[in-house]
């Protein structure tokens, strides 16, 4: 059996500290996780349980490169978000073994077209226009369990050339990434290579060109982008 036209390269990320690639199947995104971003997206953080949106696999950028500004925005957004990077699938994960189905975690970007999603929300449409778009998903090297561990505390970060727009901690996570993995998991069955975003803390806002973004999670790899002119 052939194809009938030639098919994609299979999307995948970097891994820290190896030539291998992490090899992306979906990518699952919590919204509002962290409660000073809910109260700045102005929703009550208290009250809701977590909800989800996706980006196309083939969305992902490696740390290092220059995305051009996206098209039908005026007001692109930086989210900095931990990366959890799924090695083993399954339904109906309980959280005690959520664990256990974690290959790694890296440190990522969701870029977001702000306004596209302040029309979503009003409308009542999907969320896609506002976070699936190309080059939307900018993720730094996955880091193995084996290296790393579980994080769970400590700083996340986000600078927009030099300067610090988001400080928080993991701690503030409303959404643990067990409670997360297995909710997820009883809506769909999670497989090997899928990413998870966990969640952007407070201090949102805007890019434009030639801005230089770094997010950073304590003990992960750094994740950087530049934002080039509109295409
Ligand atoms: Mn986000």
């Amino acid at each position: 059996m052939g194809f009938v036209i030639d098919p994609a390269l299979h999307p995948s990320v970097a891994v820290t500290g190896s030539e291998d690639r992490f090899p992306v199947r979906r990518i699952f995104c919590v919204g509002r996780n962290y409660a000073a971003h809910a109260r700045e997206m102005g929703k009550d953080p208290d009250r809701e349980p977590p909800f989800f949106f996706t980006k196309p696999a083939d969305a992902v950028v490696d740390s290092g490169q220059t995305v051009p500004y996206p098209p039908q925005t005026q007001n692109l957004h930086y989210e900095a978000e931990m990366i959890v990077a799924i090695g083993t699938g399954g339904r109906n994960i309980p959280e005690a073994d959520a664990l256990n189905h974690v290959w790694g975690y890296g440190t990522g970007n969701d870029l977001t077209r702000r306004d596209l999603q302040k029309v979503a929300k009003d409308m009542g449409r999907p969320w896609d226009w506002s976070k699936g778009f190309d080059n939307s998903a900018i993720i730094g090297p996955i880091s193995p369990v084996s290296k790393v561990g579980h994080p769970s505390k400590g700083s996340i970060r986000l600078t927009v050339n030099g300067e610090t727009r988001q400080d928080a901690d993991l701690e503030e996570l409303i959404w643990s990434v067990p409670e997360v993995i297995s909710i997820l998991s009883h809506s769909i069955a999670l497989q090997p290579g899928d990413l998870i975003m966990s969640g952007t803390p407070a201090g949102v806002g805007a890019l434009k060109p030639g801005d230089v973004c770094t997010a950073s999670v304590v003990g992960l790899s750094d994740c950087t982008v530049t934002i080039g002119d509109p295409v």
